[in-house]
């Protein structure tokens, strides 16, 4: 049972082992839904970030003292650079001061990297402390929160250090998107765009019609947006949890993002931006191999994603740094594309030539 006023998206169970659950409510419920998820501890260990700390952390912080926990916040910058070792390090050592044991729970308030951050410190304090995540961006809430992932970033690339670590609860508050800026929003629109390209036409559909609600943020739409887009990861993620096949497909447009991301600077491109850009390329290249997508459409709602202005990039940069990635891992380069809206497919074998006239049209 959730408490009043809240309302399970769903119970995310896989491998037999024991589950999670995703709830939608308002964040007022995260006390009484952490005690009924089973969290007993009485200290508590919030990891946030400035802007997320100043909007929302004394809030929450008050809420769960109310609720007899003893809080104590750690506080980030801002910003990818945080999901760093060192500041592992700083987090562990605050732990041990404020005498964390196994009951503890961690609750990561924030964005991606702050759940990313805050997830890998919970899965490795003391071999694994109870993990709960406030997602507080689009981004989070339909894609990084799900599936477990979490860890850091190492000077040899991005998320290089990590482990897969089950929250015991993601509370999913839409309200706490009215104060993102719009190009965070955006970013997060292209992970909600991917969801439905991949796996579900009828979402794609909708999308389609209520689109330029979505770009506003109505609140009639934004409940119904983030769930449906959650659904998805969540019912990817289920059938593979640990990313043996399946989870592959969510990589759709990535393989050519993460490239775009590194050629242009990091922080040039925002992920989502690239991502988009990297949508554009795939369904090019999937529509020339013959599958039934309508790029044109497809690319009038890109159109509101991608940056207004694209930094330059040159396209032999990018097809290089799309090949060698790959190869440092030992594995041949992986390339989701579209067989149809709402179904995708991997590809090992895109040439180079595909690769290029793809990268010509994206960024064209
Ligand atoms: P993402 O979730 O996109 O991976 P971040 O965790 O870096 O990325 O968050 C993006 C930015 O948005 C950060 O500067 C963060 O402080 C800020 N932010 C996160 N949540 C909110 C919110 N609800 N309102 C305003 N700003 C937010
Ligand atoms: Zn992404």
């Amino acid at each position: 049972m959730s408490p009043e006023g809240t309302h399970k998206i769903v119970e995310v169970t896989a491998s037999g082992r024991s589950g999670y659950q995703i709830v939608s409510g308002a964040r007022t419920r995260l006390p009484a839904l952490m005690r009924a998820a089973g969290v007993d501890g009485s200290a508590c260990l919030i990891v946030t970030d400035d802007n997320v700390a100043e909007l929302y952390g004394s809030a929450i912080e008050n809420d769960l003292e109310e609720a007899g926990f003893d809080v104590s916040t750690f506080v980030v910058r801002p910003g990818e650079a945080s999901k760093d070792l060192e500041v592992v390090a700083n987090l562990y050592r605050w732990a041990f001061a404020n005498q964390v044991d196994r009951a503890t729970p961690v609750v990561a308030l924030g964005g991606g990297v702050v759940g990313d951050l805050g997830g890998f410190f919970a899965a490795t304090v003391l071999r694994g402390v109870p993990l709960v995540h406030v997602p507080t961006t689009l981004v989070a809430q339909v894609d990084s929160s799900i599936g477990g992932k979490t860890g850091v970033n190492h000077v040899s690339g991005k998320n290089l250090i990590g482990s897969f670590y089950r929250p015991t609860l993601i509370l999913t508050d839409t309200e706490l998107l009215s104060t993102l800026p719009d190009r965070e929003w955006r970013n997060g629109l292209s992970e909600v765009l991917k969801h439905a390209l991949i796996r579900d036409l009828a979402f794609f559909d909708w999308l389609r019609t209520n689109w330029d609600s979505v770009l506003r943020r109505e609140e009639h739409i934004v409940p119904e947006m983030v769930e449906r887009a959650a659904q998805i990861k969540v019912d990817v993620v289920i059938h593979d949890e640990l990313e043996g096949g399946l989870r592959r497909i969510l990589n759709f447009g990535h393989t050519f993002g993460h490239a775009m991301e590194r050629i242009a600077g990091y922080g040039s491109l925002g992920h989502g931006e690239a991502v988009a850009l990297g949508m554009r390329a795939a369904a090019f290249l999937s529509a020339e191999r013959g599958a039934d997508v309508d790029i044109d459409a497809l690319g009038h709602l890109l159109q509101d994603i991608v940056p207004t202005s694209i930094p330059p990039m040159p396209i032999d940069w990018l097809l290089q740094s799309m090949r060698r990635d790959k190869k440092r891992v030992g594995e041949v380069l992986h390339v989701v594309l579209l067989e149809e809206i709402g179904s995708a497919v991997v590809a090992s074998d895109v040439t180079d030539d595909e690769l290029r006239s793809a990268l010509q049209h994206a960024l064209a």
